[in-house]
């Protein structure tokens, strides 16, 4: 017996009420009988859209061309989608046209996978027609129906097997690899969002080195190609020689731990540390473009292009020193420019307890104590700016850009130089010269 949350129980009965069929479906009842919180509640049921949205106050047409409403309760929105089949499938990307059937079981079929094929109501109990709950027992992940004809009507599933086994910790069925594995090419037909969304909830998951299914399978080729490249060529580590790519994947595994006890809201920092890892044998600029490829957004792009930059940097490990790092870095951007490289020791070396680890820990601690001290060394914690360059009587323009850029200097080399009265006086010489 499943426990439904309370709305979703609701919205089930209401339509049931009204003559309908209604199930809990797909995600949420394979999450729910592994003991995973759901993402979200999908409904499906033998009403249509119209119906639907007869029968519930506040509904939203979020998908009605595919005959999905919201029913909103609260701020909590759920999915009620009319039973359906997906028609002919175009390019192997989207159904040219769906529709609409009176039958569970055949909305059940049109499914990815057999664990995401069961639907569940307190009327019926689980219905289970394709044996989703035994390989959900066994960890299996398999198509409904045949793989190559499933991989056909949308090659996004192939990425899908690689993600659900990194998320569960699934094996992935030898039909479903071996027809995967054919058809991976038909990727290049899927959308940039569509892909990275699923990379993304890989990397995310508690096995993002399973990466390296998707590169068994002929996936990397297709969506991340630069990735291929760094498999064919060894890295010496602790653990001895390995493809650099294993070394690149093991990084993020280290830091998925790292995500696991930090818990949700770090997923955006953590994606900027996994994608920095991941492309770090790239230039910054072929990693950002990589990035733009896939349509990340720009503060992600950004993010991981300026840490793949400045990971090569060697701190001098003296409080000025330090300054002078963060001010070339960016205060924005130390902490995870200093996880990046305490990831990386981990992984080179094993342990933190050697040199490169222990000047790691001399540089945190030295910017600690920057940051306690609430020193400047970043321009707009410079205690002038221009307009008091202007009261100085220096003209806005380059020259003014340049003073203040000197009054920086001095205050990184010289931090108790950072109030008015000091910088006015440093300025006015610098003025007069
Ligand atoms: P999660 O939400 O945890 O990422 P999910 O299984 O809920 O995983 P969704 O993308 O939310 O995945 O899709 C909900 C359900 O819709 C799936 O469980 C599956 O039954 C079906 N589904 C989703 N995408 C596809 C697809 N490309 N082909 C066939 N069925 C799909
Ligand atoms: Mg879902």
């Amino acid at each position: 017996k499943i426990e439904l949350p309370k709305h979703v129980d609701y919205i089930i009965k209401e339509l049931q009420k009204h003559g309908y069929e209604a199930y809990a479906v797909g995600g949420c009842v394979r999450d729910v009988i592994l003991g995973r919180e759901p993402e979200d509640w999908d409904i499906t049921t033998s009403a249509s859209p119209r119906q639907v949205k007869e029968i519930f106050k506040r509904t939203v047409d979020t998908g009605i061309l595919h005959g999905t409403v919201t029913v909103m309760f609260d701020k909590m929105g759920y999915e009620v989608t009319t039973y359906r089949i997906d028609g002919e499938y175009e390019d192997n990307r989207h159904p040219k046209e769906v529709t609409y059937t009176p039958y569970l079981s055949e909305d059940l079929m049109r499914r990815d996978f057999t664990i995401n094929a069961m639907a569940y109501n307190e009327e019926s109990g689980l219905v289970d027609i394709f044996e989703g709950l035994k390989d959900l027992k066994e960890g299996r992940i398999r198509c409904v129906g045949s793989a190559a004809r499933r991989f056909d009507e949308d090659a996004l599933r192939i990425l899908r097997a690689v993600r659900f086994s990194a998320q569960l910790g699934f094996d992935i069925e030898e039909e479903t690899f071996l027809a995967a594995k054919e058809m991976a090419e038909h990727l290049q037909n899927i959308s940039a969002e569509r892909i990275r969304t699923e990379i993304n909830k890989l990397l995310l998951s508690p096995h993002p080195d399973r990466l390296f299914i998707a590169y068994e399978l002929g996936i990397t080729k297709v969506v991340l190609p630069e990735f291929d490249p760094m498999m064919n060529e060894n890295k010496l580590t602790w653990k001895g020689e390995e493809p650099r790519g294993s070394f690149y994947l093991r990084s993020i595994k280290l830091i998925e731990e790292k995500l696991a006890s930090a818990g949700k809201g770090k997923e955006k920092e953590y994606l900027i540390l996994a994608w920095t890892l991941l492309l770090q044998g790239l230039s910054a600029e072929e990693g950002r473009e990589v990035l733009k490829r896939l349509k990340f957004d720009n503060e992600t792009t950004e993010y991981v292009y300026r840490l793949i930059t400045w990971n090569s940097y060697e701190f001098l490990l003296t409080p000025y020193g330090m300054r002078k790092a963060a001010n070339l870095i960016g205060k924005d951007l130390m902490r995870m420019l200093f996880c990046v490289k305490e990831t990386l020791i981990l992984a080179e070396e094993g342990s933190l307890s050697n040199r490169k680890g222990g000047e790691l820990e001399k540089a945190k601690e030295l910017y600690k104590e920057i940051l306690n001290k609430h020193e400047c060394v970043e321009l707009k914690e410079l205690l002038v700016n221009g307009k008091d360059l202007i009261e100085l009587g220096l003209k806005p323009g380059k020259a003014m850009g340049q003073v203040l850029g000197e009054l920086l200097e001095a205050v990184l080399q010289e931090p108790s130089l950072n109030n008015k009265e000091s910088l006015r006086e440093l300025a006015a010489e610098k003025i007069v010269s």
